[in-house]
């Protein structure tokens, strides 16, 4: 099933792991650190892909994934294989394609902590990013609830794609600079087809619609003050 798995990873009672059963970094982080984490974390040639494991609480007060909280059925997403239940956190590995033995030391090591609202691996909750994607009224950390009262439930996740930093390079008024790092006159590029000025970081949500906004505004400024539409039929005329 395609699904955004964007914000639900942050709630308390989640975690993600490999398929050795080990968590990889702060689920409540960004999905570009999310992913990046993942990627650290998957040897070279295996399949880059993790499952978010919860308890049946998790999946009925927040929903998991496409799943919908209670009082939606899970058996569509049941009956699809998107969601995977199992009575005990062994069985659910088994029938994920986890380790068991991995996955179940896994989750006693966060559940100790997390009963205390602590999780020692990767400080979750540690950051107002975090803390955001948390649930404020979960006490005392609103990022960490221990997974304990089966059924568990899983969702397989796998990388996609919302943009790109990767692109044409531009100067400050978005026009598109040539091998010699010249303007091209009468070119301009904003949003994906720009070179980000992110460069490669996620510092917040946005960081794709507000460039492309702010450069494609600064690009009709600059095509404005070149002389606009008589610019663009000179060049729609060197072009005929
Ligand atoms: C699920 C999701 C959530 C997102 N959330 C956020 C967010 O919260 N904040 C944020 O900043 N960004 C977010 N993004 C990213 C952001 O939406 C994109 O990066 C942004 O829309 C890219 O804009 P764009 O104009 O560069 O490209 P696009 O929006 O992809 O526009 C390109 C257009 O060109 C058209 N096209 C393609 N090929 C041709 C062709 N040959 N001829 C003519 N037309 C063509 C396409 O049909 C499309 O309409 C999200 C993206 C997704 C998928």
């Amino acid at each position: 099933m395609n699904y955004p798995h964007l914000i639900d990873r942050g709630k308390p009672g989640v975690i993600a792991v490999t398929a050795r059963g080990n968590r990889f970094g702060n689920e409540a982080d960004s999905y570009h650190g999310f992913m990046r984490h993942l990627f650290a974390a998957i040897e070279p040639g295996a399949e880059v892909a993790a499952w978010l494991v919860c308890d049946h609480r998790f999946q009925r007060r927040y929903g998991l994934g496409a799943s919908k909280p209670f009082p939606v059925s899970l058996k569509r997403y049941q009956r699809s294989g998107y969601l995977v239940t199992a009575p005990t956190i062994e069985e659910l590995a088994r029938r994920c394609g986890i380790d068991p033995a991995g996955l179940k030391a896994t989750v006693d090591f966060y559940n100790r902590h997390a009963r205390e609202g602590r999780d020692p691996a990767f400080d979750r909750g540690g950051t107002p990013y975090n803390r955001v994607s948390g649930d404020p009224d979960h006490k005392p950390n609103p990022c960490v609830a221990p997974i304990e009262h089966g059924p568990f439930h899983a969702v397989k996740i796998v990388p996609g794609s919302l943009g790109t930093f990767a692109g044409l390079k531009t100067d400050a008024a978005a026009r598109v600079l040539g091998n010699d790092n010249r303007p091209i006159p009468g070119l301009y590029a904003t949003g994906n087809d720009m070179s980000s000025v992110m460069g490669g970081h996620y510092p917040s949500g946005g960081i794709t619609l507000g460039p492309a906004m702010t450069f494609g505004y600064l690009a009709a400024l600059d095509m404005v003050a070149r002389g606009g539409a008589a610019e663009m039929d000179d060049i729609g005329a060197a072009a005929d």
